[in-house]
């Protein structure tokens, strides 16, 4: 019996299979090393207001693999989310990103600037997440109003309960959530009204065509109009036109995050961007 299921196992044996589990092992063990050395690295991209002013930047993660090059996160936040990699992978951006708040609160000139952290909905489902979150503050010396979680609908599917207690909880401190992506997941819009969010982020597949197809425009002029209704800040990110900017400003929406302004670059690069954009941004 065990010799036919032995050969049947054999005969069933696909090697391109074996291919792509050896490639994703391969994968996890790199990224665990890349976690735990030096080959992840923090851009930031501006977030940019009418009139120029640079309110901060939200910060995306990458992996400067030693073969592949710098790998984009939607290559390997996948992995680490089944992982359970993508704990400890948080934690690295979310204390970065403190890190970075309180460099930039030691300077008169960048002490406004906020930091924006995606973060997995895996992640704030965590028991100790608030606890994460506020050792981090603690830790690195970050002004904790200056850090804005973004959360996406992903969040809400259940124990939602939980998820607005935890709000709550980093709210107390002055932690501020935006609502990344809104749009395209499925939340139900009586859940906007009970968490305490402070802005909603038009997601980019909006913004992309927003003077092409009637549609998106109504969708990211209905978010706006959203936002104001329940007293949220509104964003939009993808902007890549000033045409698309200036639709956005008729709408109401005078938030803007996209490569029109400035794409996700190092944190020096930022800093220089916000220095030439940001008139306001002159020498203390
Ligand atoms: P997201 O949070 O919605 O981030 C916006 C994505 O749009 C970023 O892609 C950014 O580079 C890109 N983008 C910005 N401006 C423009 C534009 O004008 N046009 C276009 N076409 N794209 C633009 P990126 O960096 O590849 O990140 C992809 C996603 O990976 C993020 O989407 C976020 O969901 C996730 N991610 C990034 N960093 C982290 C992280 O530290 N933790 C977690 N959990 N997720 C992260
Ligand atoms: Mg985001
Ligand atoms: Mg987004
Ligand atoms: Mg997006």
């Amino acid at each position: 019996k065990a010799k036919e299921t032995g050969r049947n196992a054999l005969r069933f044996f696909d090697p391109a299979m074996q291919t792509v589990v050896l490639e994703r092992a391969a994968l996890e063990a790199g990224l665990r090393k890349a976690i735990e050395g030096d080959q992840l690295l923090l851009h930031y991209q501006a977030q940019v207001v009418e009139g120029g002013r640079v309110t901060g930047a939200e910060v995306l993660v990458r992996w400067q693999h030693p073969q592949r090059g710098m790998v984009p996160p939607g290559d390997f936040i996948p992995l680490a989310e089944e992982t359970g990699l993508i704990l400890s992978l948080g934690n690295w951006v979310l204390e970065t990103a403190c890190r970075q708040l309180a460099a930039w609160a030691a300077v008169p000139q960048t002490a406004h600037l906020t930091i924006a952290v995606n973060v997995s909905a895996q992640q704030f489902r965590e028991a100790d997440f608030v606890q994460t979150v506020l050792e981090a503050i603690e830790r690195t010396g970050a002004n904790p109003r200056r850090l804005k979680l973004e959360l996406t609908e992903s969040l809400l599917v259940d124990n939602v309960e939980d998820i607005i207690q935890k709000m709550f909880a980093l709210k107390a401190y002055g932690v501020e959530f935006s609502l990344d992506d809104f749009g395209i997941g499925y939340s139900s819009l009586s859940y906007l009204k009970r968490l305490p969010l402070n802005q909603l982020k038009i997601d980019q597949s909006f913004v992309r065509d927003v003077l092409i197809d009637p549609n998106d425009a109504s969708i990211a002029k209905t978010i706006v109009n959203l936002a104001q209704s329940l007293g949220l800040g509104v964003i939009a990110e993808g902007v890549e036109t000033d045409a698309q900017r200036s639709f956005l400003a008729d709408a109401g929406c005078h938030a803007y995050q996209g490569y029109f302004f400035c794409r996700p670059v190092t944190v020096d690069a930022f800093e220089k961007f916000a220095q030439e954009f940001d008139p306001q941004f002159t020498a203390a």
